[in-house]
């Protein structure tokens, strides 16, 4: 029997849901993923989808109004000006990378009101493609990240360089668990370090077993992306 696309989708994603610990929740990360693809993945139980550009989000919530029980997660970088339209369209921004972004999120949320779930991005390994804090530059920052109170901080996001070697990733992922423990015992009352938003398709067992809590799967689910 041919497997059609459509099936394949429900079939990965019943394979990969019997790897996962209990304690995992799988974002089903569709930019540029069409919303006919986007409904297969909810008819197979998929609640969490994770899109990169505000726009394309924007577009398909509009096509996608029936289906009103998604939870729908930024990790792509937010320009600061598109701050206010991210908070109104996402319920949860993994790609919160800097200080004056949280600021502005964190006035914006006050205004609305809103409280958004966020997860601050780190980059462990220098990596000029990527944003977020290195590790002591986010420590340095924890006090007035705490004062935004406006904000739900529940844990990191990271993206590991792309193309190392598997060794280098794990270290890269147990490096992020190690600062979120650390950042944990230093008891913050307004940061909670419940999360750790890490693993795509190529990686995603690595970061599991480093205790990622939140995957963000793309290609392994719809393929290849043009
Ligand atoms: C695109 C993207 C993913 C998914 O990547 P795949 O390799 O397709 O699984 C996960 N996280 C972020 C931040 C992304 O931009």
């Amino acid at each position: 029997m041919t497997v059609s696309p459509v099936n394949a989708i429900a079939q990965t994603l019943a394979h990969i849901r019997q790897t996962l610990p209990d304690t995992v929740t799988l974002i089903a990360v569709t930019k540029t993923v069409s919303v006919e693809k986007m409904r297969v993945a909810y008819a197979a139980g998929v609640r969490d989808f994770g899109e990169s550009r505000l726009q394309e989000t924007i577009d398909k919530q509009a096509l996608l109004q029936d289906l009103p029980d998604i939870t729908w997660h930024l990790i792509g970088h937010l320009q600061r000006n598109k701050a206010a339209k991210a908070l109104e369209h996402f319920q949860w921004i993994h790609s919160v990378d800097s200080l004056t972004l949280a600021q502005r999120l964190n006035s914006l949320a006050d205004r609305l009101p809103l409280k958004p779930s966020v997860c601050l991005q780190v980059k462990l390994m220098p990596d000029p493609s990527k944003f977020g804090w290195a590790g002591a530059e986010l420590l340095a920052d924890l006090p007035a990240l705490n004062d935004c109170s406006n904000l739900n901080i529940v844990g990191l996001m990271t993206i590991p360089p792309y193309g190392l070697a598997p060794a280098v990733t794990q270290s890269v992922f147990n490096q992020t668990r190690d600062l979120s423990d650390q950042i944990r015992q230093q008891q913050w009352s307004n940061i909670q370090m419940r999360h750790l938003s890490m693993g795509m398709s190529d990686d995603y067992p690595l970061a599991i077993e480093s205790g990622a809590t939140m995957i963000r799967l793309g290609r392994v689910l719809f393929g290849d992306r043009n």
